[in-house]
């Protein structure tokens, strides 16, 4: 692709993206998390579940893009501080999407990992700044997006100086209306020849469905992703936002479990 001067694959040694203890790009990274902060509550019960079960990162969402203005739109500071609090018990880095410039810095104070939503990939002034924040950045591919469209979209945040950037397929829109989006899983190893950069998958908004997430993460595994991004809830049923989705604790500690046995079983496929 020859508008790629720092993403291309050419560039040589893959990019590994540190943030505390995991490493994006090196192993299996599993984000997991409510979608949207709603209270402190709901976030410390969730975050310590996901960790009890083994997730490596929180993820949880202060400002929320939402397709209709009237649905809930996120706590905002109030959000940020709670997922704080919850990186203070837990230990786990905190993964947060970012919807205005004029927050980046702000929010960069909180987040370890500064989300770019599906809805603003290619909002290049936001990718400008969070080029500039001296964060990681998850990268998330717009739902209309080709993979070089998006991989433009990484380089706008590399040519700012900030090496650390994650994508993250989430789905796609097709034809398709049983499944919330289409997951293009083959963007895994396509990815792979084309740049350097870790990518995961988000089998949440990808399929939109409960009963496909776990095999759908199984399957990013099975494609080499550098790991997931999953909706847990504590009470699913109470959510604010994506509820039909989210996982509970208990279906989260299986899908877990069945990874782990998959990864092993590659692992030493390949030892
Ligand atoms: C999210 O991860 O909370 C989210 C809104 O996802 P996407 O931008 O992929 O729709
Ligand atoms: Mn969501």
């Amino acid at each position: 692709m020859k508008n790629l001067k720092l993403a291309s694959g050419e560039k040589g040694d893959r990019t590994i993206v540190k943030v505390s203890n995991a490493e994006i790009g090196r192993g299996f990274v599993v984000i997991a998390g409510p979608c949207s902060v709603e209270n402190e509550r709901q976030v410390l019960e969730t975050a310590h579940a996901v960790k009890d079960a083994g997730a490596d990162m929180l993820r949880g969402g202060a400002f929320k893009p939402r397709t209709s203005p009237y649905a809930f739109q996120g706590l905002g500071l109030r959000g940020l501080k709670i997922l704080e609090k919850a990186r203070q018990e837990t230990g786990l880095p905190i993964v947060s999407e970012v919807v205005d410039p004029r927050d980046v810095s702000w929010v960069a104070e909180f987040a370890d990992v500064l989300q770019i939503g599906a809805r603003n990939m290619q909002n290049f002034s936001l990718l400008k700044e969070v080029g500039r924040a001296g964060r990681p950045v998850l990268l998330k591919r717009g739902m209309h997006s080709t993979l070089e469209e998006w991989l433009n979209c990484a380089e706008y945040v590399l040519s700012e100086g900030n090496p650390d950037v994650i994508l993250c397929e989430r789905g796609i829109r097709t034809f398709e209306k049983y499944t919330r989006n289409t997951l293009d899983l083959s963007a895994v190893p396509a990815i792979k020849e084309l740049t350097h950069l870790p990518i995961i998958i988000d089998p949440t908004h990808s399929t939109g469905r409960i009963s496909l997430i776990g095999p759908m993460s199984l399957a990013a595994v099975a494609a080499g992703s550098d790991g997931l991004i999953i909706e847990v809830h504590h009470k699913p049923e109470e959510a604010l936002c994506d509820a039909e989705q989210a996982l509970t604790p208990d279906m989260f500690i299986d899908i877990m479990g069945r990874l782990k046995a998959l990864k092993s079983f590659l692992d030493n496929q390949a030892s």
